[in-house]
């Protein structure tokens, strides 16, 4: 019997790319065009872009609005964009990123993305820094703002994508916070923790990580993810 194919689904921020706090500047920036002063401090690390602006609107007094939200954005993006080629911030890949990635495809398994990034913001970030062609599809911050309702949307995009029948026991999920892994657990799913974020290594082994590793160059991760 052949092994089957799995579906690897990667967080974008700390786990493919670091973009140097690019995006965060773009955050306060857009607070500063959209309400005239910097926002609250943000606990970005695996958050959804929804529901960091929902704590935004709530700093700022406002009642949840998709207009406005929309609004947020629209200056948020460019910012972001103008931000990521900014080389001060010194944003890179993250080691091993690109070969891993090639690796899983040469394997046969099918590549997405799950990230709290809303979809316009996770693809500016992955084609700037070159990754886009090995994303088709991907469960985003705009789905839901609660991470751990993301899984099932990733899983249906799959099987549009590719006319296959994924289901959540051929999930690997690959992040670098606690909140990655809780969302793969959310739907009964491995997680492979990288510590290229701001949490440690025995943090995401408390988090309850199925590995943890430093960096993506490390050889576990290929047996893991059945490369
Ligand atoms: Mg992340």
């Amino acid at each position: 019997m052949t092994k089957r194919s799995k579906l690897l689904l990667f967080d974008v921020d700390c786990t493919l790319v670091d973009t140097g706090g690019a995006g965060l500047t773009a955050l306060s920036q857009a607070c500063v065009e959209t309400f005239g002063a910097e926002g609250p401090p943000f606990d970005l690390a695996g958050s959804t872009d929804g529901g960091v602006v929902r704590g935004i609107f709530a700093h700022f007094g406002k009642d949840y609005d998709a207009a406005l939200e929309e609004t947020f954005y629209q200056a948020y993006l460019p910012l972001m964009e103008a931000n990521l080629r900014d080389e001060s911030y010194g944003g890179r890949v993250l080691p091993g990123v690109p070969e891993l990635l090639g690796a899983c495809e040469e394997a046969g398994h099918t590549l997405g993305l799950l990230t709290g990034n809303i979809e316009r913001g996770g693809l500016i970030k992955v084609s700037h820094y070159g990754l886009a062609e090995h994303f088709q599809f991907g469960a985003y911050g705009d789905d839901h703002w609660d991470r751990n309702k993301l899984g099932p949307f990733a899983i249906e995009r799959a099987n549009e994508h590719t006319g296959k029948n994924f289901t959540a026991e051929d999930v690997i999920v690959i992040g670098d916070t606690h909140k990655d892994i809780n969302c793969a657990h959310a739907i009964g799913a491995p997680c492979l923790g990288v510590a290229t974020g701001s949490q440690s290594l025995s943090q995401l082994i408390e988090a309850g990580a199925d590995l943890a590793v430093e960096d993506l160059t490390m050889p576990s991760v290929r047996g893991f993810l059945e490369i």
